[in-house]
C-alpha cells in the first residue's frame, strides 16, 4: 500500500513511513494513492460478518498484503473490541453509537487502531518510541488508552490546566505506566506549540525517538470507515437510499465515510452537520473556501476553524469537472446554532425517550432538515459520544439528572496523577531531557 502527500501526488511513501510520521515535510496529508472497491461476495456475505471479521475484509482489501494476516487479525482483535449498535427511532430514522469504547467517544476506534499499528511498526526497534501529544480533551484521553501498556512505547500528553472536564482529565490522569500527563499553566495553543518546538528540537530528538498521535494520521481515518459498513449491515432495509448524517469539526469522520463509499458502500449522501463553526457548509453553499476563528458552543469537538480534513475532501473530489460540484453531489452542509441544539436535546428526550449529546444533537437536526425535501430516504445520525461526558450541559438543557456510566463513575473515584509545568520551552525540554 502507497500513499501520496496532498500536496504532490509523486511523493509517494509507505504505510509504515506515513504512519510513524503523521505529517508529508511539504504540509500536506497522506492519502491512499488507491482506494480500491470491495468485492461483491463480500458485500453478499455483509450481514453474515461480525464487526470485526468486515473491519479485517477491509484492512485486507487496502493494505494488499502489506501487512501480513496473522499480525492484521491481532491488530483488529484489539482495535476493534467493542460494538458500534443501531438504535432505531423509526423506520426512517437511525441512531448509530460510537461512544462504546473506553474514552466513551468515537476518537477511540481511530486511537486504538492507530496505536496497534503503531506498536507493531516499532517491533524490533531498541530504542523506545515517545509519543508527544497535545489535547483540548478527547484525544488525550482515546489515546492514553489506546496505547496503555503497549510494549516499547510511552506516551506524553500536555493538557491545558483547568480548561478540561472533570471527566477528561481523569481519562488523562489516572491511568499511569506507560502514560505521563503533563498539566500545562496555558491554553491548548500553549501545548501544541510546546510538542512543536520539541519536535524541531535537536537535543531532544537526540535523546528521544519522537513520534506524534496527532489526529490528521491517516491511521486514524481507517478504521472510522468500518463503522460505515457495521451500521449499513444492520439497517432495516437495503433498498431506500441511505444518508450519513456526520457532526463534524475537523471532517475526519465525514472522509473516512467517503473512503467507504470509494470502497462502494451504497450511500446516497453525506450530511455535514455543523455549528457555528461552519466553514465548509459556507464553501459547499458558496464554492469559497474561508477559515475563520473558532467560536465556542455547545459542542465543543467541533468548534474548527480551519478544518484540517478539507484538504482531503477536496483531494478526492477534484478531477472531472469542478471540485465543487463534485463534493457537492456527495456532501450536504447544515449548520445550527446553540439554541437549536438544546431544542433537539428536549425533542430526543421527549419524544424518543433518548439522552442525545450536543454533537449528535446537531447530526440529528440536519438530518431532520434534510429529510423535508428528501421523504422517502434512510438516515443514520452518528452519535459521536456519550451524553454523560457532556453532564453538566445536557442535565441543564433537559432539567433532571442522567444516567452516569460506571465505565465513567469509577474514573471519577480516581487519583489524579499528573506533573504541573509552564508553557515555558525551556522547562518543558528539561524535563523531557531528565526523565529518564
Ligand atoms: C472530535 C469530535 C467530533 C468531530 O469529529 P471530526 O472527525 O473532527 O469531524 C464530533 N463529536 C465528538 C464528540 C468529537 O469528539
Amino acid at each position: 500500500m502507497k500513499l501520496y502527500s496532498t500536496n504532490n501526488k509523486n511523493n509517494l511513501v509507505s504505510l509504515k513511513q506515513a504512519v510513524m510520521k503523521s505529517l508529508p515535510e511539504d504540509n500536506g496529508l497522506y492519502m491512499p494513492v488507491s482506494i480500491p472497491k470491495l468485492s461483491k461476495s463480500f458485500y453478499k456475505d455483509l450481514d453474515r460478518l461480525s464487526f470485526k471479521e468486515l473491519s479485517y475484509q477491509i484492512c485486507l482489501n487496502l493494505f494488499d498484503g502489506y501487512i501480513p494476516e496473522n499480525k492484521l487479525s491481532e491488530i483488529i482483535d484489539r482495535s476493534v473490541n467493542f460494538p458500534a449498535p443501531i438504535v432505531s427511532f423509526d423506520d426512517h430514522t437511525h441512531l448509530l453509537e460510537l461512544f462504546h469504547g473506553p474514552s466513551m467517544a468515537f476518537k477511540d476506534f481511530g486511537a486504538r487502531f492507530m496505536s496497534q499499528l503503531m506498536a507493531y511498526f516499532n517491533e524490533g526497534e531498541t530504542k523506545r518510541l515517545s509519543i508527544l501529544v497535545a489535547t483540548s480533551g478527547d484525544t488525550g484521553g482515546a489515546v492514553a488508552s489506546g496505547f496503555y501498556n503497549t510494549p516499547g512505547v510511552e506516551v506524553i500528553i500536555l493538557y491545558p490546566s483547568g480548561k478540561v472536564s472533570d471527566i477528561q482529565e481523569k481519562q488523562l490522569t489516572t491511568l499511569g505506566n506507560n502514560i505521563t500527563a503533563l498539566e500545562i499553566e496555558g491554553t491548548f495553543d500553549d501545548c501544541q506549540a510546546l510538542v512543536k518546538k520539541a519536535f524541531l528540537d535537536s537535543d531532544v530528538n537526540n535523546h528521544l525517538r519522537l513520534s506524534s498521535a496527532n489526529s490528521i494520521n491517516i491511521a486514524r481515518l481507517i478504521p472510522q470507515s468500518f463503522y460505515y459498513f457495521e451500521a449499513f449491515k444492520q439497517l432495516p432495509s437495503k433498498e431506500r437510499k441511505v444518508v450519513f448524517s456526520i457532526p463534524s469539526g475537523n471532517f475526519g469522520n465525514l472522509t473516512a465515510g467517503v473512503f467507504a463509499k470509494m470502497m462502494g458502500l451504497p450511500i446516497d449522501k453525506f450530511i455535514a452537520a455543523t455549528n457555528l463553526n461552519d466553514v465548509i457548509p459556507q464553501y459547499l453553499d458558496s464554492g469559497e473556501y474561508t477559515s475563520k476563528p473558532s467560536v465556542a458552543t455547545l459542542s465543543n469537538a467541533m468548534d474548527v476553524g480551519d478544518p484540517s480534513n478539507f484538504r482531503r475532501l477536496k483531494n478526492i473530489f477534484s478531477g472531472n469537472g469542478s471540485t465543487w460540484n463534485n463534493m457537492r453531489n456527495h456532501i450536504v452542509g447544515l449548520r445550527f446554532n446553540d439554541s437549536y441544539t438544546k431544542a433537539a436535546i428536549k425533542e430526543v428526550d421527549s419524544r424518543y425517550d433518548y439522552t442525545i449529546d450536543p454533537h449528535g444533537a446537531v447530526a440529528y437536526l440536519a438530518y431532520r432538515q434534510y429529510q423535508i425535501y428528501n421523504e422517502d430516504c434512510q438516515g443514520v445520525i452518528l452519535e459521536t459520544a456519550h451524553p454523560a461526558k457532556f453532564i453538566d450541559a445536557v442535565e441543564t438543557i433537559l432539567d433532571k439528572k442522567i444516567h452516569i456510566p460506571d465505565k465513567l463513575a469509577t474514573l471519577l473515584d480516581k487519583r489524579k496523577s499528573a506533573e504541573f509545568l509552564t508553557k515555558d520551552f525551556d522547562a518543558f525540554k528539561s524535563w523531557l531531557m531528565n526523565h529518564y
